[in-house]
C-alpha cells in the first residue's frame, strides 16, 4: 500500500487532568511540505506537538508517521522513527561546546550510524556553526542558538521536524534568516509543521495552514487560500 501522509492525525483528543485541550483534531501533512499551526495563545498548538512526540498520551485518535501508528508510543521511540521536535525556547547546554550539542541530537541508534555526515550537512546548512563548534553554546547570539537548536534536531535525521516559536526573541533581520533557512531545510526531503506568531511571514512560506481555536480546527487551506481569508486576516493579521 502507498505509505501516503507524512503525518496524518485523525480525531486527537488529549489534555491535562480532567481538561480536555484537543477535542477532535485532523491533520495531514504532506510529504516535502511545510504546514503552519496557527492560533492565539492557549488555542492548544503546543499541546498537540507534545501528544504527537508523545509527552502527552492521547485519549482518543489516531497519530501515524509514514503510514504506521505512533500514538502511545513512549516519546525516544516516536524520534527514532522521525518525529523530531526541536527544543522549546532554545533549552542549550550552555557549558558545552556547539558541536556537543549538536550531536546530543544524534543519540538514537539510527541517527547515530551516520552522525559525521549529519553533522557536516548542518554545517553545510548554518556555515557559522562551523566556524565556531569548538566554543561553548553560551558565546554565541539568540539567532545563532536557535540555529543550534533547529541543528540539534536535525542531528536525530527527522522524516517530520516539529518547530515551535523558532523567531521568538529573534530580530527581524534574523527572524527573515531563519525562514530562509527553513525553506532550504524542506528542500532536503523533510516535512516540517510549525508553530509561529508571524503569521503572514509564515503562510507566505507554508504549503498547508490550520488555525486552532479552543482546541479544534477551524479553518484549513493552503497558504495563499488562508491570507486571503476574511476572518483570518482580521483575527490574525488586524486588517
Ligand atoms: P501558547 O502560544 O500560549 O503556547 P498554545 O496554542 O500553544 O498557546 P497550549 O500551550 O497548548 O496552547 O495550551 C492550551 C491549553 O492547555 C491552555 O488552556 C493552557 O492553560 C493549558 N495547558 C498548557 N500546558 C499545561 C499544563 N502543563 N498543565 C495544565 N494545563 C496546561
Amino acid at each position: 500500500a502507498p505509505v501516503g501522509a507524512a503525518l496524518e492525525v485523525a480525531d486527537l483528543w488529549a489534555g491535562y487532568g480532567e481538561q480536555d485541550v484537543l477535542r477532535g483534531i485532523d491533520l495531514t501533512l504532506e510529504p516535502r511540505s511545510i504546514v503552519a499551526l496557527i492560533g492565539a495563545n492557549g488555542a492548544g498548538k503546543s499541546t498537540l506537538l507534545r501528544t504527537v512526540s508523545g509527552l502527552i498520551r492521547p485519549r482518543r485518535g489516531e497519530i501515524r508517521l509514514g503510514g504506521e501508528q505512533i500514538g502511545g508510543l513512549a516519546p525516544h521511540r516516536i524520534v527514532e522513527r522521525g518525529f523530531v521536535q526541536s527544543p522549546e525556547g532554545k533549552q542549550l547546554f550552555s557549558d558545552m561546546s556547539i558541536r556537543e550539542n549538536l550531536l546530543v541530537g544524534a543519540t538514537n541508534p539510527r541517527a547515530r550510524a551516520r552522525r559525521e555526515e549529519t553533522l557536516e550537512e548542518v554545517f553545510d546548512l548554518f556555515p557559522i556553526l562551523r566556524e565556531r563548534q569548538a566554543l561553548p553554546a553560551s558565546t554565541l547570539s539568540g539567532g545563532q542558538q536557535q540555529m543550534v537548536a533547529v541543528g540539534r534536531a536535525l542531528m536525530a535525521l527527522p522524516r517530520v521536524l516539529a518547530l515551535d516559536e523558532p523567531s521568538l526573541g529573534l530580530a527581524p533581520i534574523m527572524v527573515d534568516r531563519l525562514f530562509e533557512s527553513i525553506e532550504r531545510i524542506k528542500a532536503r526531503d523533510l516535512t516540517i509543521l510549525i508553530i509561529e506568531q508571524n503569521v503572514f511571514q509564515v503562510l507566505e512560506m507554508a504549503d498547508k495552514g490550520y488555525v486552532l481555536e479552543n482546541g479544534v480546527v477551524t479553518l484549513s487551506g493552503t497558504g495563499a487560500e488562508l491570507l486571503a481569508d476574511d476572518h483570518l486576516r482580521a483575527s490574525y493579521l488586524g486588517l
